[in-house]
This record gives C-alpha cells, structure tokens and sequence, in this order.
C-alpha cells in the first residue's frame, strides 16, 4: 500500500519495511557488540516502541532483561509538552546498564524527563536506542547511542507509531500528506 487514510488524514508510504529491518538488525548488532558482557536492561517505551522492540529485541543475542515503561505526551499531532508516566521501572536498576527503547525522538523532552527519573535511581550507565530521530526538532542536548534512522520534521505514522491510536499496526512508515 502506497497511501493510507485514517480519520481524516492521508500519508504516504516514506520508509518501507525492509529498510526499517535492515536498519533494526544493524542497531541490534552494535548493541551485541557494545553490552556484550554487561547484561544490559532493556526498558521499552510504551506504546509506540512496542513494534521496535519487539523486531530489536529478537536480534538481541548476548544476556539481558526487557522491561516496559509507559509515558503520555503526545495528542493528536503535536507533543503536549507535559509528560505522564502511566507505569514505571520496578526493577531495582542499581549498578545496571539501562537501555531505552524509544519509537522516535522529537523534541527529546520525553527522553530527557526518563534520563532524569531513571538517573536518580543510580544505574551504572544509561544508553538511548531510538528507531527514529527528528534532529530538526531536537531542542535538549541528547546523546544518542543507537539510531535506527534519521527523518525530517514530518508526522509519521507505523510500525508502533500512531494517529490519534491508530496506525500502528502497518509493517512500513508513513508520512503525513499536506493538503
Ligand atoms: P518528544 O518528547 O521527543 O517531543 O516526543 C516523543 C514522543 O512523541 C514519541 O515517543 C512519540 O510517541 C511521539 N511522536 C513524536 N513525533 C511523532 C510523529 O511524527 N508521529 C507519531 N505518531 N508520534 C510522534
């Protein structure tokens, strides 16, 4: 499918599903080689990285542990800017490698705020892996350790990413069309 519709938007297919898993394999493989040794914990950002993860995570082949985190910013096609956690880490995360999951960094304030909750909890080292990064919009100082894509300022929906709740079930990514 080139286009879809949902509600009263139309996107067109931008990223198909064979460049996102050729991508996915080559940050699964970076991980492999970097946290050998250091079972590393996983925490997926709910829901939009739950497709990410899932794909990232079968490529994952040295020892660790995934857990889930579930955060709220966004409404309809902009970032609210007010951050919920909906459920949090209960893992104890002393001395641990952390790796986030992220769908997609836009403005980073919602990685920041994790950064920020999670380092209070004295892990040993936090690492960012993020499908997807709009650099454009980036307005805090990240430091992003695994990267699956780059993409310009556009909404996007797929692959775990949605609009207004739906969308996330297509295996591609879609960007938004102006009308
Ligand atoms: P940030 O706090 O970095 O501005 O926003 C991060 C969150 O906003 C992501 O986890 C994602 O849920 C959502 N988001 C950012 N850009 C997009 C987009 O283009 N499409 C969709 N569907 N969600 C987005």
């Amino acid at each position: 499918m080139s286009f879809i519709e949902i509600k009263d938007k139309r996107f067109s297919i931008s990223i198909p599903k064979e460049k996102i898993q050729q991508e996915v394999t080559r940050v699964a493989n970076e991980i492999n080689h970097d946290l050998a040794g250091k079972n590393p914990l996983f925490i997926s950002v709910l829901n939009g990285a739950f497709m990410f993860t899932s794909d990232l995570m079968k490529q994952i082949t040295i020892p660790c542990e995934i857990s889930f985190v579930k955060l709220a910013s966004y409404q309809g096609l902009a970032s609210t800017g007010t951050i919920k956690e909906i459920l949090g880490v209960n893992e104890d995360i002393t001395d641990r490698t952390l790796v986030i999951v992220e769908d997609i960094v836009d403005t980073g304030l919602t990685m920041q705020r994790l950064l920020e909750s999670l380092g209070t909890r004295s892990p040993r080292e936090i690492k960012i892996a993020t499908l997807l990064l709009k650099p454009d919009k980036l307005q805090v100082d990240l430091k992003i350790d695994y990267m699956a894509m780059s993409i310009p300022n556009d909404f996007i929906v797929g692959y775990g990413l949605d609009y207004d709740g739906q969308g996330r079930n297509y295996p591609d990514i879609y960007t938004i069309v102006e009308e």
